[in-house]
């Protein structure tokens, strides 16, 4: 099969309720992470597109799933982010159903992305989502992203040390990532498109 083709990605859908959940068994890897953590960076860097995942930042507006098929083959599902300090209950359980609803439903789901900013300790909610998808079998791998912030020697420490946060729920990788300037982006690459694992 041939190397796919990350250029080659388009928005497909967006997903405010259970209902709209895709499980039409095209495999998926799953962006998730704390807002403001670079999520959209991220995906842009990797898809080396400048706006493809640029979604409304205002609490409130982004508690969809955004799905985007890559080279055909796919699918990319960006998570709604989590974390904002002024959400309602109603939104945070909104919010918790969608989460739940795709975990549940998704059964082609890859690999799973956990975006932390390497600066600091990872939230609750991002030690959460690593327990949630070790729940459900998924990988899933830590991405320690704005390592471009830190002194190169600083990196490797605050890697291990986000490694060790998340290593009770289900060993794993992490990785660090700089959306800023590529870092880590080859190595990402082959987690999320290795060909002999694509259905
Ligand atoms: P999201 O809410 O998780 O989707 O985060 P965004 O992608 O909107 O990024 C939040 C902020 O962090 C923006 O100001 C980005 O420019 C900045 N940012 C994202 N990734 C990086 C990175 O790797 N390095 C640096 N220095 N800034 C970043």
């Amino acid at each position: 099969m041939k190397p796919i083709n990350l250029q080659n990605a388009e928005f497909v859908t967006s997903a405010a309720t259970p209902e709209g959940i895709l499980s039409d068994g095209v495999p998926a890897v799953v962006f998730a992470g704390r807002s403001n953590a670079g999520k959209s960076s991220v995906i842009n860097k990797l898809l080396n597109r400048n706006k493809l995942a640029f979604v409304s930042k205002k609490p409130g507006k982004t508690i969809h799933i955004n799905y985007f098929l890559i080279d055909k083959r796919v699918y990319l599902a960006d998570l709604p982010g989590y974390g904002f300090a002024r959400v309602s209950d109603a939104e945070k359980r909104r919010w918790a159903t969608l989460i739940d609803t795709f975990l549940n439903s998704a059964k082609n789901i890859r690999i799973a992305v956990v975006i932390v900013d390497i600066r600091h300790e990872p939230t609750e909610d991002d030690l959460l989502m690593g327990e949630f998808f070790a729940a459900k079998d998924i990988p899933y791998i830590v991405l320690c992203n704005k390592c471009d912030k830190l002194r190169p020697r600083e990196i490797a420490p605050a890697v291990e040390k986000m490694r060790e946060y998340f290593a009770e729920f289900a060993p794993m990788d992490c990785i660090a990532f700089s959306a800023l300037n590529g870092t880590g982006k080859d190595e990402l690459i082959p987690y999320l498109f290795t060909e002999n694992k694509e259905a």
